[in-house]
């Protein structure tokens, strides 16, 4: 359903970002793939993906807390693919955990640059283009912090809401141009990086690995099970494909009843 469509996918070298990519790819987009990461191995995993979905694939380092950066990748994605970007996927996205007090506002800068500013800077780059041509997808991946907070999250749950509220605006200025944008909230979601915090909150906790997935990470959860980048991928396919077009400035929760409480 995607066939000739391009798409850049923020923080695509691994995680959900690139669960996204492998959907949109199999559905016929070609792929800018953003991130950092062994160059080595993203040079694998562009001809990985590339090899598996039969599209092009193209890895561009730009990084996300830096605005000029975000401009260049769209000339990177213009010089290699060809044409203009149709799907626009804002993941790329870091966190903190400090009370706010203590909160470094190093950290605090660098979160809504890159969970919040990113968005903008990104967004602003890639309407003209979707204008012109009269279709464009815009998915945001907040989070179920876009909606609710959790304590000594503060940054991060500020970015995530101010993604929703963004993605509201993006919705209103686009849609009488075949643009669509929608945010989806992920709960927990199975990625390398919560892989390995459950080793160590079971070392640091003395417990199980059960035990930690059930009340500590999951306990906001009504459903005690973590959402698969496939799922993920599936449903920005959903809002990019033809049975999409009337999603429009949502917030579309996928977490496991977090946010019904
Ligand atoms: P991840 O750490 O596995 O992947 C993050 C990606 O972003 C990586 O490719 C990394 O290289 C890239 N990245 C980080 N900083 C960057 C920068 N400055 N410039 C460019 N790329 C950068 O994380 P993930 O769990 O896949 O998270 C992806 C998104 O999903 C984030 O926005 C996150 O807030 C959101 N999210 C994650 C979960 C979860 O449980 N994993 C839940 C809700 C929302």
């Amino acid at each position: 359903p995607l066939a000739g469509r391009t798409a850049i996918v923020t923080g695509s070298t691994s995680g959900i970002g690139l669960g996204i990519a492998r959907a949109l790819a199999d559905a016929g987009a070609a792929i800018l793939l953003n991130g950092f990461g062994d160059a080595k191995a993203i040079d694998e995993l562009v001809q990985e993906l590339s090899t598996s979905a039969g599209v092009k694939v193209v890895h561009c380092p730009a990084d996300m807390s830096k605005p000029a950066e975000i401009a260049g990748m769209f000339d990177f994605a213009a010089d290699k693919l060809g044409g203009g970007v149709d799907i626009l996927v804002n993941n790329a996205g870091i966190q903190h955990v400090a009370a706010i007090e203590d909160f470094p506002i190093e950290k605090w800068d660098a979160i809504i640059a890159i969970n919040l500013s990113a968005v903008f800077h990104a967004t602003r780059a890639a309407l003209p283009g979707m204008k012109a041509r009269k279709w464009g997808r815009i998915v945001n991946i907040a989070s179920a912090h876009g909606l609710v907070a959790s304590p000594f999250k503060s940054a991060y749950v500020a970015a995530k809401h101010g993604v929703l509220g963004f993605t509201k605006t993006t919705a209103l200025e686009g849609a009488e141009f075949g643009i669509t944008a929608n945010a989806i909230c992920p709960g927990y979601v199975w990625t390398p990086l919560v892989e390995k915090q459950i080793d160590d909150q079971a070392r640091t906790h003395g417990i199980d690995r059960e035990a930690v997935i059930r009340d500590v990470m999951l306990a906001p959860q009504a459903a005690k099970r973590f959402t698969t980048v496939e799922e993920i991928g599936a449903l920005a396919l959903l809002l990019c494909g033809p049975n999409g077009q009337s999603f429009n400035g949502a917030a579309l929760p996928i977490d496991n009843g977090w946010t019904a409480r």
